[in-house]
């Protein structure tokens, strides 16, 4: 697992780890490595906008964000070339999956106007691994929605920094950012890469009391 420095309670994994969605045994593996439960809530990502509160851990349903008050219940996303984001404030924690369709629909303020109803406020966001501007080509048609974070892949067709987005739209929050790209990280899981199934979580916690 990815550690962001400066966090309370984040981590993004990694290929090795196996898919932990779905497979238990490791997840209870690495739950015991990060002092946290083996039961996670997660979410039908549906790359859309919608904001779902945790207070038990399963399945929340479709949805692209979670956020939680609940100390000690891991909640998370799952990704193979999205951006999953992590927001930490004082007394929740929320982790986000944002893709080029739910970053242009906003689901990263979705995310924060949620927050703000419940009266809490993000203080720092942690941004893992995702598939670079070095590689997510894209058409011109999604490229204009990102109309200052348009790039170059390193074979010279149009691609966009949805991470950058997401991380100039974040300003003033301190942000970690990873600099590791899916598509060419072989210890990352990657759809672009080989449509592959498999998936590496973010997971954000509030630590146990
Ligand atoms: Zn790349």
């Amino acid at each position: 697992m990815i550690r962001p420095s400066g966090f309370r309670g984040a981590a993004f994994g990694e290929a090795s780890e196996g898919d932990l969605r779905i497979d238990a045994d490791r997840r209870r593996l690495v739950s015991a490595d990060l002092g946290i439960p083996p039961e996670w809530a997660f979410v039908s990502q549906v790359h859309g906008t919608t904001v779902v509160r945790a207070t038990t851990p399963g399945g929340k349903g479709e949805a692209d964000a979670i956020f939680t008050t609940r100390h000690a219940l891991p909640i998370a996303v799952a990704t193979a070339d999205c951006v999953p984001v992590v927001l930490e404030g004082t007394g929740f924690a929320a982790v986000i999956h944002a893709g080029w369709r739910g970053a242009s629909s906003g689901v990263f303020q979705e995310t924060v106007a949620t927050l703000a109803r419940a009266g809490l406020t993000a203080q720092r966001a942690a941004i893992g691994p995702s598939i670079g501007p070095c590689c997510y080509e894209v058409g011109d048609d999604v490229a204009e929605r990102f109309a200052d974070h348009v790039a170059t892949t390193t074979w010279g067709t149009t691609s966009i920094d949805i991470a950058g987005y997401l991380e100039s739209i974040m300003n003033p929050l301190p942000v970690w950012r990873s600099e590791r790209c899916t598509y060419t990280d072989a210890g990352l899981n990657s759809y672009r890469q080989n449509r592959t199934r498999l998936r590496q979580v973010a997971v954000a916690w509030l630590p146990p009391v």
